[in-house]
């Protein structure tokens, strides 16, 4: 994954050569290489939190918002494989990792956050919540 970084960054550039051209997370700035758009993931997540209706109550306002505001920044984007728009301009793990933070400010627990990371553990190259994840005991 790590090696092909500079590549995809001067792809970014122009697209000379005819490749899918791979944009950068708006907010990490690392090549959105699984680019599941934002609003694909948090159909997954509201899902998820049809379980924890409370929860659900108190953080999906600010996951709209969030949504909202991305939505409009985004001009193109790396195309999501699941719902083919341009718009995963956030890479899953940014995304993940907000709502990460509007689940422990809802003093979500536990069971909770290590569940939340059974599902949607995006962090394959950031080297963020993944040691959280692992002292939860999910890898
Ligand atoms: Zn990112
Ligand atoms: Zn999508």
């Amino acid at each position: 994954m790590l090696l092909n970084r500079p590549t995809f960054t001067m792809i970014k550039q122009k697209d000379y050569f005819a490749l899918e051209p791979h944009f950068l997370c708006d907010v990490c700035s690392i090549a959105v290489t699984n680019p599941i758009c934002p609003s694909c993931l948090s159909i997954e997540i509201e899902a998820w939190l049809t379980l924890y209706p409370n929860l659900s109550r108190e953080i999906l306002p600010s996951v709209k918002r969030y949504l909202a505001r991305i939505d409009d920044k985004i001009v193109d984007s790396t195309k999501c494989i699941k719902c083919n728009n341009k718009k995963a301009a956030v890479c899953p793990y940014c995304f993940t990792d907000f709502v990460l933070t509007q689940l422990k400010k809802a003093n979500a627990n536990k069971i909770i956050l290590k569940e939340f990371f059974e599902f949607f553990n995006f962090d394959f190259e950031h080297n963020g919540y993944c040691n959280e994840a692992e002292e939860l005991g999910v890898i």
